[in-house]
């Protein structure tokens, strides 16, 4: 028996291999699981990685809907396909995170958040804003979407203002 705590999920050292990146506390995680075995959204993150903005559509009357789903929202059919969205989009709203930002963003602050509405799709999104100081942000100025890589191998997007 040996003496050294394992944590669910994780393995031992005297079963080899590299022990799993940190992640935060699962409820204080502010992205989401990205794996196939995690998500069935799997698909929206691979987009990311080869640098595109994906969503889903309804087969069955063409809704869109963002986040994707895994159903429709307003018909509840299942069969839906995966689209690319547009990556430029403009500043509906925004918002200055001056202090009490989410674990892992502490050392960021002051940062920028948003609502930014996708150009030529009816899909407002929100999401960090970089690319410039809060101070310098407008309404209806325009952003693109941009992928990011987390420190423990997740992805995500955010918003890149020109300065
Ligand atoms: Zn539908």
């Amino acid at each position: 028996m040996s003496g050294a705590a394992v944590r669910p999920g994780e393995r031992s050292s005297e079963e080899g291999g590299t022990p799993p990146p940190e992640r935060p506390p699962f409820l204080l995680d502010f992205f989401p699981l990205e794996e196939a075995n995690e998500t069935r959204l799997a698909r929206f993150f691979e987009g990311l990685r080869e640098g595109r903005l994906l969503t889903t559509r309804c087969l069955k009357d063409g809704s869109l809907a963002w986040p994707p789903r895994t159903v429709c929202p307003k018909c509840h059919a299942t069969a839906l396909e995966w689209i690319d969205l547009p990556r430029s989009g403009r500043i509906y709203a925004f918002s200055a995170v001056l202090a009490g930002a989410p674990l892992g963003m502490e050392a960021d602050v002051p940062f920028a958040v948003g609502l930014v509405d996708l150009d030529g799709a009816p899909l407002r999104l929100f999401g960090r804003i970089v690319g410039a100081p809060w101070e310098r942000l407008a309404i209806d100025q325009p952003v693109t979407v941009e992928p990011f890589d987390l420190p423990d191998g997740r992805v995500f997007y955010r918003f890149r203002a020109s300065s």
